[in-house]
């Protein structure tokens, strides 16, 4: 079966695929939601995240004009939010990748955040600083450190629920339990649709557009394997099981380059050189692998953060 009703499929239904849509229906595009889980495990990685965001702005009076609107007077007073410059941003971003980040990409995501967070508060998502994370209290204020300083309001599971309230408000189409696997191309190899797999079995779906948002390959063994090397597979995935790497394949196998870093991994919970958290590979892959070799077995356990 083939339909042609929407110009933009968006394939899967996390924080990215989410804002992609919502941003796609703002110009006026007709727009279908594609998402590999059932709804009762919707939302991907996003919605086991903190919803912590890192973005450029000049201290709590900037933020307040458009982000932390609901803040009152009193809750303001009891605040100190040092400024998170453009270089500030620039420096944490090559410390944590050793340089290699993309100067191009580095500078379009930094110059992007701040107008992203507006964006996303225009659209009903509403924040707060992180005051039990990434605050100490001294003489009665809450002092800011770090960077990460403002949340979503119920955290990546407030965040995907305010963004699937706006969806539905916008009128964009979500169907659950409906993988993309294939990306359709006419003669002169312009994408024209995607193939899709569900229970009722497979179909083709005409668009003038595909976005890919469906994750790394996180939740796929065989693929951790293949680009992380030996031993990935025996890791346990904290966040959602759908991430399969399917979309990149989707993309390799119309002929996309390769690009970036696809073995890196970057330990983030380092308190042991045994215990890594990582993100790795062109997707986010954030997992903990703890080989603590007990009888001399290797022993792999997924930790809280
Ligand atoms: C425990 C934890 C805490 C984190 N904390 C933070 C934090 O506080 N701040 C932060 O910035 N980052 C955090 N991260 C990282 C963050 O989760 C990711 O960077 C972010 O969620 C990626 O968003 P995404 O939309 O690209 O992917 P996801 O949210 O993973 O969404 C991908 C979606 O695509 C769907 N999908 C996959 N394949 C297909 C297919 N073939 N067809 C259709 N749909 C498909 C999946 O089911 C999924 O819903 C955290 C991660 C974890 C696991």
């Amino acid at each position: 079966m083939s339909t042609n009703q929407y110009d933009v499929v968006v394939v899967g239904a996390g924080n990215a695929a989410l804002c992609a849509a919502i941003a796609a229906r703002e110009n006026n595009a007709r727009v279908l939601v594609l998402e590999r889980a059932p709804e009762s495990e919707k939302g991907g990685n996003s919605y086991f995240t903190a919803g912590g965001f890192r973005f450029t702005h000049d201290g709590l009076d900037d933020v307040c004009k458009d982000v932390l609107i609901d803040l009152s007077e009193a809750e303001r007073n009891q605040m100190v939010l040092p400024s998170h410059t453009r270089q500030f941003f620039y420096e944490q971003l090559m410390e944590v990748t050793n340089n290699q980040s993309d100067e191009d990409l580095a500078w379009l995501l930094i110059d992007g955040s701040r107008p992203a967070m507006a964006w996303l508060r225009s659209h009903g998502i509403r924040f707060l600083p992180m005051f039990g994370r990434q605050s100490f209290l001294v003489d009665g204020k809450h002092h800011f450190y770090g960077g990460v300083n403002i949340e979503a309001v119920g955290g990546g599971a407030g965040l995907i629920e305010a963004e699937l309230r706006r969806v539905e408000k916008l009128g964009i189409d979500i169907r659950y339990g409906t993988a993309a696997i294939g990306l359709i191309q006419d003669r002169s190899r312009v994408v024209t649709g995607v193939t899709v797999r569900s229970k009722e079995g497979y179909a083709e779906i005409q668009c003038k557009a595909v976005i890919l948002a469906c994750g790394g390959f996180e939740s796929n063994p065989a693929m951790r394997v293949q680009y992380l090397g030996q031993g990935w597979d025996l890791c346990r995935v904290r966040g959602t099981r759908h991430n399969m790497g399917e979309g990149i394949k989707m993309a390799l196998e119309i002929g996309a380059r390769p690009y970036g870093n696809w073995s890196g991994a970057t330990p983030a919970n380092g308190t042991s050189p045994l215990r890594r958290t990582v993100t790795a590979g062109p997707g986010q892959l954030p997992e903990t692998l703890l080989p603590a070799g007990r009888d001399g077995q290797p022993e792999l356990r997924a930790l809280c953060r």
